[in-house]
């Protein structure tokens, strides 16, 4: 990454002490004891204020069941639920509100998919490529499915700098590959994947299904899902300031409409007999069972929240938070960069002379919150760094404050080598 020293930020600007000020984790900062750093945005992000308050106004005034009474309490939770449909299709450009499917988070989405496309779509001694920077939720899921339908599952390597390998793809697809499934951002590594350069690759080839898992995305780059045109594409909300328990899985409709349903049960029926069952009309024919209504509604109440507050100035911010942080690192003889170039959101290193768990623990009880380990991509980190990595993660409440912070205490370590 170049960087132009000039142009980094050194303190935190009024719009995003603003912002920060609508979640509730910082508010009152003196009475935490612990963690009050928090540099773990990729694993979670904290809720804002809106959602909070979206998810008790529904429970204390709003609550019902959704597309189920006709009492006007449950017309209006009805209605409230599928607007946010509509929003959320509105927020990633979806041609309709019917291509957005509520799971209960980005790994049942990554389950609903393959589960679906092992059925209809891969045969026995087919090929399905995934890409080594999978998080566990994509690449346990195909694994294990592979085994289970007896399809091959052929894994792209990455280059140096922890993109996918545009050659290594090209030469794994042939007439037998039948999917594709790779991360938008990897949540290991932070690395920005080359996504429209692999849709292209693949365009030619008609029976290659694409699924791209935006977990680590969709908090720091905007999603045009028309433009990315791409078949399949999910995430969880707890990554971009709502509740936990909601996923977002799009899925082209002529996909939708190809997969069978993944779970069964109330809602996704039209019609039961005592033989057999008609499936509901998308997105239903997926939303087996009473839905996290709060959720959602949540999540409506973010994305609103997102937007007034001029989310693509935030991510202007962010992006300079992370060049100072990486700029700062780089200098630091201690610290090993996984990878430097096409990051957002996330950065991952190691100290030197220090086990990733001791470092962690440590800037643990100086009150910095990171993650250490694999960070749930095993095959990734065995091939890269199997020692295990540190992975601090930003996001737009993110302070440069908190940033000088946690440079302090790198510089601590030093003590303990
Ligand atoms: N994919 C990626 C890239 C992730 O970062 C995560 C969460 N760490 C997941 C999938 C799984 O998300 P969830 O646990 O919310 O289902």
């Amino acid at each position: 990454m170049s960087i132009n020293p000039d142009s980094l930020i050194m303190y935190t600007p009024d719009f995003i002490k603003q912002f920060r000020a609508q979640f509730p984790f910082y508010q009152n900062q003196t009475d935490k004891p612990i963690s009050s750093v928090y540099l773990d945005n990729a694993a979670t992000t904290h809720i804002c204020q809106p959602a909070l308050d979206a998810i008790n106004h529904y429970y204390q005034f709003e609550h019902a069941n959704v597309h189920r009474s006709s009492h006007p309490l449950a017309i209006g939770a009805s209605n409230q639920f599928e607007a946010v449909r509509q929003q959320t299709a509105h927020w990633l450009n979806a041609i309709d509100k019917n291509e957005i499917v509520w799971t209960k988070g980005a790994t049942e989405a990554a389950n609903l998919i393959a589960h679906g496309l092992s059925k209809v779509h891969i045969k026995a001694g087919d090929e399905v490529i995934i890409s080594l920077a999978e998080h566990h939720a994509h690449f346990v899921t195909w694994q294990q499915l592979a085994k289970y339908y007896n399809f091959n599952l052929k894994v792209v390597s990455l280059t140096q700098d922890l993109q996918i390998d545009l050659a290594h793809l090209s030469h794994l697809i042939n007439p037998k590959t039948k999917a594709i499934a790779f991360c938008h951002v990897s949540n290991a590594t932070g690395v920005i994947q080359p996504v429209d350069a692999i849709l292209q690759l693949i365009k030619p080839h008609k029976q290659i299904v694409s699924i791209i898992d935006g977990s680590q995305a969709v908090n720091h780059i905007p999603i045009n899902i028309q433009a990315l045109n791409c078949d399949f594409y999910f995430f969880s909300a707890h990554k971009m300031h709502a509740g936990t328990g909601l996923g977002v899985c799009y899925g082209k409709q002529s996909w939708l409409n190809a997969l069978p349903p993944y779970q069964f049960g109330g809602e996704m029926v039209k019609h039961v007999s005592l033989d057999d069952t008609q499936f509901n009309q998308l997105p239903f024919k997926f939303e087996a069972g009473t839905p996290n209504i709060s959720a959602v509604i949540a999540f409506g109440a973010t994305l609103k929240f997102l937007t007034q507050f001029q989310w693509q100035k935030i991510k202007v911010y962010e992006n300079e938070l992370m060049a100072y942080l990486l700029n700062e690192l780089e200098q630091r003889k201690s610290i090993n960069l996984l990878a430097d170039d096409h990051l957002v959101g996330a950065v991952s290193f190691t100290v030197k002379d220090m086990h990733c768990k001791d470092a962690s623990d440590i800037l643990s009880q100086m009150g910095v919150a990171l993650r250490a380990g694999s960070h749930c991509a095993m095959p990734l980190i065995q091939a890269i760094c199997p020692q295990g990595s540190l992975r601090v993660s930003i996001c737009g409440y993110t302070s440069v404050e908190d940033i000088n912070y946690f440079l302090f205490c790198i510089d601590e370590l030093n003590e303990f080598l």
